[in-house]
Order: C-alpha cells, then sequence, then structure tokens
C-alpha cells in the first residue's frame, strides 16, 4: 500500500435529480422506493468519483441522510421534531431546533443498511461518519436532561452501538464529527473527550474523530473574521486527544490561519489533514495541494498522515467537489514522487 493514503472528510454534494444543489437540509425530491433506489445510485456515483480521482478510503458521501446531525437524531425516540426552539448553534448563529423531550433511545439501526451498500459497491477501503455526542446536543433544546454532559453521554452510549453494528458491516473507518469540539473547550476537557471514548468502546476498525471551522456558509465565515490572524482552537484539545483512545483525527488545514505546527501535538495519532478548501469554489492546483501535505510531513511521519479535505463538501457544486477530488489525487501523487526522492 502507497504511504499517504488519502481520504475525504466525509460528503459531496448530491446529484440534482436527487437533492436541490448548494443548500442545507436541502429536501429530498424523490419519494418511496424511487428515493431508496435514488439514493444507492447516488452512492455508486460517490464512490465512482472518488475512485476516479484516486481516493484510497472512500465514504458514501452521506448521500443517504439530509444533514450530517439532524438525520441521525430523527431516527431516535425522544425528540420532538414538531415544537421546536431558538437555540444559538455554537455561539454563532441561531437555528430553530428540535425539542428532547424524553428519555432518548436507537429502536432500530440507522445507517447499518447504508454502510452495508457501501461495502458491496468498493474494494477499496471505506469509511463511514457519525455525528460527535458534542455537536448532536448542540443542535438540541433539550427539557428531559436539562444537563449536556448526561445527554451527551447517552447519546455516546447510543452511537457506540450503531458504530458496533456499521463495524460489523465491513467498514475499516469509523469518524465522529466534532465541530463544536473547536468552540467549548471546558466541555471537551471536563466530559467532551471521555464521551467520545464512550462512543468507540470496543470498536477494533480504525476510530476518527473530525473537527474543522465549518462549512463555507455565511455565519461560519462570519465567525473565521473574528478569529484573528492565528487560529489556535486546536491548541487546547489536541494534547487531549493524544492521550486519547482515538485514532485518527481529522483536522482543516488548506488555506486556513491555523498554525501547521499545532499537528505536532497530536504525537502518535493518525493526522488526517485537510488539503483541499472546501469554503471557496477555487480549485486548488496539485502543486498546492502538495505544498499542505509537505508542510504537514514536518511534523507527521508520512505512515500517519493522511491527505484529506478539509470539511464535507455538501455546499459546493458537483462540478467543483469533483474537480477538487482530482486535485487532492494528483497533489498526493506528486507529493509520493516527492517522497521517492
Ligand atoms: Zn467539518
Amino acid at each position: 500500500m502507497p504511504l499517504l493514503q488519502t481520504t475525504i472528510a466525509g460528503s459531496l454534494p448530491k446529484p440534482s435529480w436527487l437533492a436541490p444543489p448548494n443548500q442545507l437540509w436541502a429536501p429530498w425530491l424523490l419519494e418511496g422506493e424511487r428515493l431508496t433506489e435514488g439514493k444507492r445510485d447516488a452512492v455508486r456515483l460517490a464512490v465512482a468519483d472518488q475512485e476516479a480521482a484516486g481516493i484510497d478510503i472512500v465514504s458514501d458521501g452521506e448521500q443517504t441522510r439530509r444533514h450530517f446531525v439532524t438525520t441521525f437524531i430523527e431516527n431516535l425516540d425522544g425528540v420532538d421534531f414538531q415544537h421546536r426552539k431558538t437555540v444559538r448553534i455554537r455561539n454563532r448563529y441561531d437555528a430553530d431546533v428540535p425539542m428532547v423531550v424524553d428519555s432518548v433511545a436507537r429502536r432500530h439501526p440507522v445507517y447499518v443498511e447504508d454502510a452495508k451498500f457501501l461495502r458491496s459497491v468498493t474494494q477499496r477501503k471505506a469509511k463511514y461518519t457519525l455525528p460527535g455526542p458534542m455537536t448532536m446536543v448542540d443542535t438540541l433544546y433539550d427539557v428531559h436532561y436539562r444537563s449536556r454532559q448526561k445527554l451527551a453521554w447517552v447519546f455516546a452510549e447510543i452511537l457506540n452501538e450503531e458504530a458496533l453494528a456499521i463495524e460489523a458491516a465491513g467498514i475499516d473507518v469509523i469518524q465522529f464529527d466534532e465541530p463544536a469540539f473547536n468552540v467549548y473547550f471546558e466541555e471537551v476537557r471536563d466530559w467532551g473527550v471521555a464521551t467520545l471514548e464512550r462512543a468507540v468502546q470496543g470498536l477494533r476498525c480504525k476510530t476518527a474523530v473530525h473537527i474543522c471551522y465549518g462549512y463555507g456558509i455565511k455565519a461560519n465565515i462570519d465567525w473565521k473574521k473574528t478569529l484573528g490572524q492565528e487560529w489556535r482552537q486546536y491548541e487546547q484539545t489536541f494534547p487531549l486527544l493524544a492521550r486519547s483512545a482515538i485514532g485518527q483525527i481529522s483536522l482543516e488545514c488548506a488555506n486556513s490561519h491555523v498554525p501547521i505546527e499545532l499537528i505536532a501535538l497530536l504525537d502518535g495519532k493518525d493526522v488526517l489533514v485537510g488539503a483541499v478548501d472546501v469554503a471557496t469554489d477555487r480549485v486548488e492546483s496539485p502543486e498546492e495541494v502538495a505544498a499542505t501535505i509537505c508542510a504537514a510531513l514536518q511534523y507527521v511521519p508520512a505512515e500517519c498522515l493522511y491527505p484529506c479535505t478539509n470539511c464535507g463538501m455538501v455546499p459546493l457544486s458537483r462540478s467543483v467537489a469533483r474537480a477538487k477530488l482530482h486535485a487532492l489525487g494528483a497533489g498526493v501523487a506528486l507529493a509520493r514522487a516527492d517522497l521517492r526522492k
């Protein structure tokens, strides 16, 4: 297996016959059996695009979910989606969110059939993404547990059941998306990392956590402008993660103000370095991708470095996302050639 195994953070845009492009929470355009079939066709296309671009560890492009957090929660008991409350998401923007009104429970598998389908359509290593417990808590109004920590712990137990079933479907990497880890540092320290470790308990496959600065939507772009010249948020979480049971850390790097030397704090872990920016339509050149990888190689050994995207690409157009996948694949090829010199 060549060094610098390449992967993506998770999502890809959906075909326009499945959901309207360029929006989050886009509604499905198909129903019933046609929707089921449409989602599977979209997964096939997402996998084919990744394989054509030379991505080694492929995802289903999150083609079977409307949103990376909400779709999972919709499948659980105890959450009322009819009566919503306005809360501030990650201290950044207001959203009408569902309410936790009773004990939350997972009565049936959520993505397990989708994971089996992904396994059946590719020979490559496959990665599956799930929302992280703290990020789930942050998108809900809780009138039942009345404790972010308690609710997160219940979510972690539920996520663990789901992750064990996804692993049994033959998936090689299970990743938890925790953008909230870039905001609530005291909670990350006090219970966030321990809760995430509960979610991966007993897994033998690779485990990952993705922490980023968000999609290129206006609320995130405005927030990033307030963070100053150097983004040092990772400095608080990486030392904790380096000591944790999580195997891989996926982070934002390309075109960001993250000082690259912060990845040295992840000593001993696999580092999924974002070498493609998802917050702009400008497509990176292979040389730019290779330069980001090369910079990361000063701090992380090649066998622990996995070139990746900064975040999910769902808000982008398909043509831009495909071009960025190819830039990633081509940039990795350049970096590998460099390593052989
Ligand atoms: Zn992200």
